[in-house]
């Protein structure tokens, strides 16, 4: 339902949390977060954003790259474990996703086939399941490996993804559900609508349908679409208060 990024400087815990508490107006039914710092670590809850505050307030979440999500369930019931980030076997991915995966059944087959086993009821998990398992047959960068995962979804999403073993990028990319990139100082933010941002940044970027954005403070913003192409983002200056 509700998506919000940062990497930046600034410690990204409570941007995200405040960037959620700005989502909550879409609904929702449970909330979470995953924060890079030596470790990657996701916290998550049923409920609203107040209770994943609570949850947290005695972990550290320190680290200046993170994601979270407001989750509006359509696949696995409103709890604990289906409430997103989602992560694989590894335990090196965190992704949060809107929309819903139409052949999620037949991708879920085949990858505990392949020794994948899933903890949630989700549709979502398929998809950092589908990433991790590309990554480990090659030396993949992150957006690669999304890149040729998402060409065997059917369905509409916008996700965003970090990796414990690319933990200066995050990625992001849609089809048929919104996501915008806002470019600060120094800082990106991804959200699925640029609220949760606007007080940081009026500079923001809409993604396209198959276009996939990665966002490292060394690279900046690049966008390519699934075939491979790269695209020049169009930057735009939102005029609203
Ligand atoms: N289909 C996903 C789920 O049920 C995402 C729902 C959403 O857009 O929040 O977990």
């Amino acid at each position: 339902c509700g998506i919000v990024g940062y990497i930046g400087k600034r410690q990204a815990d409570e941007l995200i949390i405040k960037g959620l508490e700005r989502l909550e107006y879409r609904g929702y039914d449970s909330a979470g977060i995953a924060i890079m710092n030596d470790t990657l670590t996701i916290h998550k809850k049923a409920g609203k954003v107040k209770a994943l505050r609570k949850l947290i307030k005695e972990e550290d979440t320190s680290g200046t790259l993170g994601i979270g999500h407001t989750r509006w369930a359509t696949h696995g019931e409103p709890n604990d474990t289906n409430a997103h980030p989602h992560t694989g076997n590894s335990g090196r991915l965190a992704l949060v996703h809107n929309g819903i995966i139409e052949n999620y059944a037949v991708l879920k087959s085949a990858l505990i086939a392949e020794g994948h086993s899933f903890s949630s009821a989700t549709d979502t998990e398929v998809l950092v399941h589908l990433i991790e398992e590309i990554q480990k047959e090659g030396n993949l960068p992150l957006e690669e490996a999304v890149r040729l995962a998402l060409g065997r979804v059917e369905g509409a999403y916008a996700i965003a993804v970090i990796d414990r073993d690319n933990p200066d990028v995050m990625v992001g990319a849609r089809k048929q559900s919104p996501l915008v990139v806002g470019i600060g100082e120094g800082e990106y933010f991804i959200g699925s609508d640029a609220s949760p941002f606007l007080d940081s940044t009026k500079r923001v970027v809409y993604l396209e349908d198959n276009q996939i954005a990665t966002i490292s403070l060394a690279k900046g913003l690049q966008l390519k679409n699934t075939d491979n192409e790269d695209q020049p983002p169009f930057i735009q200056t939102l005029d609203m208060q």
